[in-house]
């Protein structure tokens, strides 16, 4: 049996690993050595998805996450995937997307002409103010904006990306995964399965007309 005073020796000496965690380095990973890349949708539920606990404070901390539109790969994805990966003690990444996704909502090309409606000059912004190296070529800003054509494809995509970035070890495991926001359910991304028919994967599924900017081949 242990005591009161032993438990809470543990439960401190806990508390203090936490906190202290990012300062071991590669000592002092996240509980699942997991680094996931997920859409920012709210109706995304990642830990539901992924059967962890990445948001939950104390008690969780599974995995470092990184959400952003569409959950695809760009630059500050590739940093911080670069970080966690080499420096922090993870040793694995999921690439998890959704159907009915925002990124498959609009054309890309229509997005930015409303931008420059609005008097905004795409052809000059800072895409990071702190950096102003980091420029695109003129005429970029439509693929930039990332929007999808089929969530599927730009998923198998995003793991090939990754699996041939310079910067992500070879030993590094890598999966893609779709959560379908329909049936909250998690599937492996496929081109060619049959439950595609009955949900949203592609732009043209959403009733949006004419073909994306050419960010995904
Ligand atoms: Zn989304």
């Amino acid at each position: 049996m242990t005591t009161l005073k032993e438990q809470l020796e543990q439960r401190v000496a806990a508390t203090t690993e936490w906190e202290t965690r990012r300062q071991a380095g590669a000592n002092g990973p996240n509980m699942a050595h997991l680094w996931v890349l997920a859409c920012m949708d709210e109706r995304m539920p990642v830990d539901e998805a992924l059967g962890i606990r990445a948001d939950t404070p104390v008690g969780g901390g599974d995995a470092h996450l990184f959400r952003n539109a569409g959950g695809i790969v760009t630059d500050d994805a590739i940093r911080s995937a670069m970080l966690t990966i080499n420096f922090f003690g993870t040793r694995e990444i999921v690439v998890l997307q959704h159907t009915g996704c925002g990124m498959l909502s609009a054309n890309g090309h229509d997005l930015e002409k409303a931008l420059r409606g609005q008097g905004i000059d795409v052809d000059n912004i800072p895409i990071d103010p702190s950096l102003p190296e980091l420029t695109l070529d003129k005429g970029a800003f439509a693929k930039w904006i990332g929007m999808m054509e089929d969530v599927d494809k730009t998923c198998i995509q995003c793991v090939d990306q990754l699996r041939n970035h310079p910067l992500i070890p070879d030993d590094i495991t890598i999966s893609g995964w779709i959560w379908e926001t329909e049936f909250r359910r998690l599937r492996a991304p496929d081109l060619n399965a049959p439950t595609r028919a009955v949900s949203q994967p592609t732009a043209a599924s959403m009733g949006v007309k004419g073909k994306q900017p050419p960010r995904w081949k």
